[in-house]
């Protein structure tokens, strides 16, 4: 089933308001195999909300709306749709007397006047009990038996109507075994979304019927691959030999799939092998700390970190020669190297784990630009380094150290 989403308010086209509602009801529909193949933001003018649905109704023949139920006077949705439908709104006494009793047992207080709108009904209109707030939903259908489904804008309330009400009313609708939308996540990390497309040759079309998505961000480029046309089964079948495809040819730069946390993936690899950590952080300032403690049972492999982001930190408590920092200066293979196994040393741990960098926006130079980080990992093997230019805020720089850091231990302990 093909459904379009209109959702309504001025907030959201002046964008101090994110739409939400929009993005929930894609996924959650989608669970039930519902596609969402269109969505229209407008703001809370009668015209432009009936034209809105009138387009969707003549394009899909099912929309939904969110928002534009209140009480106020910048509430539009119900008498437009209405009148789109040609339907009389009638005041329906028992919702009247349900908003009533709520205004009492909510807060003991009297209904106000102005919420008796919420009570008028298009006539022929379904109503669906709202059992997070005051205006109910209302769906109207017309005699070629297109419908639309009006929501409230609040989000918990939205939600609240969407599992109790309508997910049960559209998935009776869309009938037994329902095509369904399944996707299937390969995380990467590591490899520029061009020189993934390149090892994917024509795989990063995607294959049969399953379009893939590359979506690049500070912890790598996921591939995502899509079913939209299958049962649930066969979906889940075609997905999970794509991503074997996907997997192989894209080789040693995948981590995970789905939601993993690589540093999760990385402390799992390490209570395996029973190895212990240790950080040294300069420009993350315990950023990596804070993401291998973020992960619950952490402690029986992360012993602590250091943030040394003074050199004379790194000189004292890591054992930095001055020598080195002389000659190859703060930002160098060296200085990670002497970092990741210090801080192995001074903590006892097997592992030590380094990342000394520039992340801006100033301290660059022609030779080590914003962006430069060096990273290195001491006691899995052979101490590995790696030095990158990242490109992108400075945020984004320490996030993608983070990443990259855990990234070499992952490689290192595949290894041992
Ligand atoms: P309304 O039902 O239009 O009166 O909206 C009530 C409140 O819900 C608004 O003030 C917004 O903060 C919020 N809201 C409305 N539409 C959305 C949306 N599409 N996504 C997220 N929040 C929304
Ligand atoms: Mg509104």
């Amino acid at each position: 089933m093909q459904v379009e989403i209109v959702t309504i308010g001025d907030e959201l086209l002046l964008g101090f308001t994110i739409d939400t509602n929009a993005a929930y009801l894609a996924r959650t529909l989608a669970e039930i195999g519902i596609e969402i193949v269109h969505r229209t933001t407008v703001g809370d003018d009668e015209d432009r909300i009936a034209a809105a649905v009138r387009d969707g109704i003549e394009r899909t023949g099912a929309v939904i709306t969110t928002g534009g139920l209140g009480p106020t006077s910048d509430d539009r949705t119900r008498p437009a749709i209405a009148k789109l439908f040609g339907r009389e709104l009638v005041r329906d006494d028992g919702i009247v007397e349900q908003i009533r009793q709520r205004f009492w047992r909510m807060s003991s207080a009297k209904m106000p006047e102005t919420n008796i709108v919420q009570a008028m009904v298009p006539t022929g209109a379904h109503v669906l009990e709202n059992r997070h707030g005051t205006a109910p939903s209302l769906m109207l259908e017309d005699e070629k038996g297109r419908w639309v489904i009006m929501l409230p804008g609040v989000p918990r309330e939205m939600r609240g109507l969407t599992n109790d009400t309508i997910i049960p009313l559209l998935r009776e609708r869309v009938g037994a075994a329902p095509i369904a939308i399944v996707s299937r996540t390969v995380r990467t990390t590591g490899i520029g979304e061009s020189a993934l497309a390149e090892r994917l040759g024509d795989l990063a079309k995607g294959m049969d019927g399953l379009p893939l998505a590359f979506l690049p961000g500070w912890e790598g480029a996921d591939l995502r691959l899509t079913s939209n046309s299958l049962p649930v089964d066969a979906a889940v079948r075609a997905l999970d030999e794509a991503a074997q495809k996907l997997r192989e040819a894209v080789g040693s730069f995948v981590y995970g799939g789905e939601r993993d946390d690589l540093a999760a993936l990385v402390l799992a690899m390490c209570r395996e092998r029973s190895l212990t950590i240790a950080t040294a952080e300069s420009c993350t300032g315990g950023l990596l700390g804070a993401r291998v403690t973020a992960i619950p049972g952490s402690s029986d492999v992360y012993v602590g970190g250091v943030v040394a982001y003074d050199n004379s930190v790194k000189t004292k408590l890591l054992g930095v020669r001055d020598a080195s920092l002389s000659e190859h200066g703060a930002v160098s293979e060296q200085v990670a190297r002497e970092m990741a196994e210090g801080c192995a040393r001074a903590l006892g741990t097997r592992v030590g784990m380094a990342i000394t960098g520039i992340a801006g926006p100033g301290g660059g130079t022609a030779e080590k630009p914003v962006g430069t980080v060096w990273i290195a990992v001491a006691g899995a093997g052979d101490t590995r380094t790696l030095g990158r230019v990242y490109v992108g805020d400075r945020e984004e720089i320490r996030l993608r150290a983070t990443q990259a850091s855990l990234d070499q231990l992952r490689r290192a302990l595949a290894l041992l």
